[in-house]
């Protein structure tokens, strides 16, 4: 455990220890700066440390989901399988830990409950939950965009008698089923991949699913040493062109051809063949299947004919199949015998759209008049999505304005990186930038590397702060909600638009132009001294 970091004063402060904590950290101790990072948890990896819940893995292939910083790192490592699960995806984070020693700067089971902007000193004043208090010139905010996990306020949760999970909290020694009633809520991705595996112990699970969602086949395998080994050799390279593209994936290629151009053949070639590789390569099938209703109908179409054949009951595909949104505007689940577990005897589905959930019982899940008594919840519920955990900690800038109040009526930042009024504190992969749109290696390290280089820089030239202009703010807001406009994302009650939390400003909250044309405009910003930003001497 690092020794108690009371009182002391350092260059950074890095809230959250996952993998935006752990590169940031290692950037800035490269630097030569003092670094102290707060982790809620008693261990390093943020999302692969809380969501320990049977089925996770990533959905971003293994072999790009990875650091791409360091040869060394990438070639001390071999991936399994070509989705890894969770304790995989742990153990390497550890690896990488170990490897730069970074546990000696992370004060673990600390949660940072305030940070505070003397504007005298230019510091940032920050308070743990503890009591301890640390001052920095930089605060940065690793938190994660999905670690605000959320229980619905669901009347009578508090009464349940039973056993109660969330999939974004799961106990470190894992959960046995086997002979117990289960219900699951949710139907989202970590439901999708949880609920196969619940299945298979529980003596019978009740799945609640407000919104059927699309799910794709996910073609998890073991990985052949071969391309391993290939991509041991080229991942470096690789990233470099993982950041040019729009997701921060190269393992397929879009196709960019319109749909209107194609003949019925060949779109349905696109699309078989796309589904048939696995994973979100179906996403490329069109050039404009994200932005134009008609080829994404044709698209959802074919998905929604390859996942009935999943289900032997017409009655449960019929709930199964989505018809209230495009594909892809919600994020996509991807399937490993998700849909056909609903053919098990022991499983049964309640729709929870038409009659919502009315409320949690002593023995269970009370549906209208119906009540589903079992031993055991799980949440699988989802987060407070991008600004949850941000917002978590009582952030107060300049002429005591709370990030709370400035945000109230949704996010607002320059590039994602920074907001007006709150001098040199930045998010990593905050709202307002490609983020949860991509791969969120490529992302978090595009930002690291970009607060790393400017921090750098600030140091160098003796400059005490920077922080994002009002008039570029607005610009940027603009722009990020006239490029969602122009897309489909907007069309679904997603996470993305804060649509789960009841209250929640219904704003599209990431960046939909892309990895790569946003990496261009970071550089630009740099390379113009900052535009956008005010230094102060
Ligand atoms: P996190 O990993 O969320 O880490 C943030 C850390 O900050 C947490 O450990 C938290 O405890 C800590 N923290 C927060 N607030 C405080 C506070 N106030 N004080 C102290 N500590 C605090 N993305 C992909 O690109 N591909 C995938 O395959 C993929 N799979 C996912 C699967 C699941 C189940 C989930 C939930 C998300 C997945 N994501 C995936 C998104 C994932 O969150 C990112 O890929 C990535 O792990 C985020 O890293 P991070 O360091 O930014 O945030
Ligand atoms: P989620 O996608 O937000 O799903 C939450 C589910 O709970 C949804 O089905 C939602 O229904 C339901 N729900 C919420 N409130 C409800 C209520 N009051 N009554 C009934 N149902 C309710 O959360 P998640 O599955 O944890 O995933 C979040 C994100 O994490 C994913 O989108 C993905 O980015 C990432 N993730 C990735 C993987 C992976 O495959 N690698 C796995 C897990 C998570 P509605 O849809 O109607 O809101």
């Amino acid at each position: 455990m690092a020794q108690s970091a009371a009182d002391k004063q350092y260059d950074a402060v890095i809230v959250g220890a996952g993998f935006a904590g752990m590169y940031m950290l290692h950037r800035l101790r490269g630097q030569g700066l003092t670094v102290r990072v707060f982790e809620a948890g008693d261990g390093v990896g943020g999302t692969w440390y809380w969501n320990r819940y049977p089925g996770a893995r990533c959905d971003v292939e293994s072999l790009e989901y990875q650091y791409g910083f360091s040869d060394e790192i990438q070639r001390g490592w071999t991936w399994t399988e070509r989705y890894a699960a969770q304790p995989e995806i742990l153990r390497y984070q550890n690896y990488v830990a170990d490897k730069l020693d970074l546990r000696r700067d992370i004060q673990f089971e600390t949660r940072v409950a305030s940070a505070t902007y003397d504007e005298r000193d230019a510091l940032w004043v920050v308070d743990t939950e503890k009591g301890e208090r640390v001052k920095a010139r930089f605060c940065v905010m690793a938190t994660g965009c999905l670690s605000a996990a959320r229980v619905p306020d669901f009347e009578g949760v508090g009464d349940f008698k039973g056993e109660k999970y969330h999939t974004g909290g799961w106990p470190h020694e894992g959960v046995d089923f086997t002979g117990k009633r289960v219900a699951v809520i949710g139907t989202g991705s970590s439901a999708v991949q949880s609920i196969p595996l619940i299945a298979e112990q529980a003596k019978h699970l009740t799945v609640f699913q407000r919104t059927a969602n699309f799910t794709l086949p996910a073609g998890n395998r073991p990985l052949a040493r071969d391309e391993i080994q290939k991509t041991k050799e080229t991942l470096l390279e690789d990233r470099k062109r993982a950041r040019t593209t729009n997701g921060g994936i190269i393992c397929f290629e879009y196709n960019e051809r319109l749909v209107e151009e194609m003949t019925a053949e060949e779109r349905y070639r696109e699309l078989d063949d796309r589904w048939h590789l696995g994973g979100f390569a179906f996403l490329g099938s069109f050039g404009d299947m994200m932005v134009t209703p008609d080829a994404n109908d044709v698209a959802a179409e074919y998905a929604r004919s390859e996942m009935r054949k999943a289900v032997k009951k017409p009655e449960i595909a019929d709930l199964l199949l989505p018809n209230d949104h495009p594909v892809g505007v919600k994020r996509l689940c991807l399937d490993t015998h998700y849909l056909e577990t609903f053919n098990e005897p022991h499983v049964d589905l309640v729709d929870v759209r038409s009659t919502p959930i009315s409320k949690i019982t002593a023995k269970g899940v009370l549906v209208g008049d119906k009540e589903y008594e079992v031993d055991a919840i799980v949440f699988a519920t989802g987060f407070d999505a991008m600004t949850g955990a941000i917002l978590g900690v009582d952030i107060v800038g300049k002429k005591g304005e709370k990030l709370r109040d400035k945000w109230a009526a949704g996010p607002r930042t320059y590039l994602g990186l920074g907001s007006a009024g709150f001098p040199n504190l930045f998010f990593i992969t905050g709202p307002g930038s490609p983020s949860v749109l991509s791969n969120m290696i490529v992302s978090i390290e595009q930002h690291v590397d970009w607060i790393s280089d400017c921090i750098g820089r600030l140091t160098a030239g003796n400059i005490r702060s920077i922080e994002a202009r009002p008039d570029a703010e607005d610009e940027w807001v603009a722009h990020v909600n006239e490029t969602a406009a122009a897309t489909l994302y907007p069309q679904a009650n997603s996470w993305y638009m804060g649509a789960n939390i009841p209250g929640k400003p219904r704003i599209f909250m990431p960046y939909a132009g892309g990895v790569g044309v946003y990496g261009e405009k970071l550089a630009e910003v740099a390379n113009a001294d900052y535009a956008g930003f005010a230094l102060g001497a």
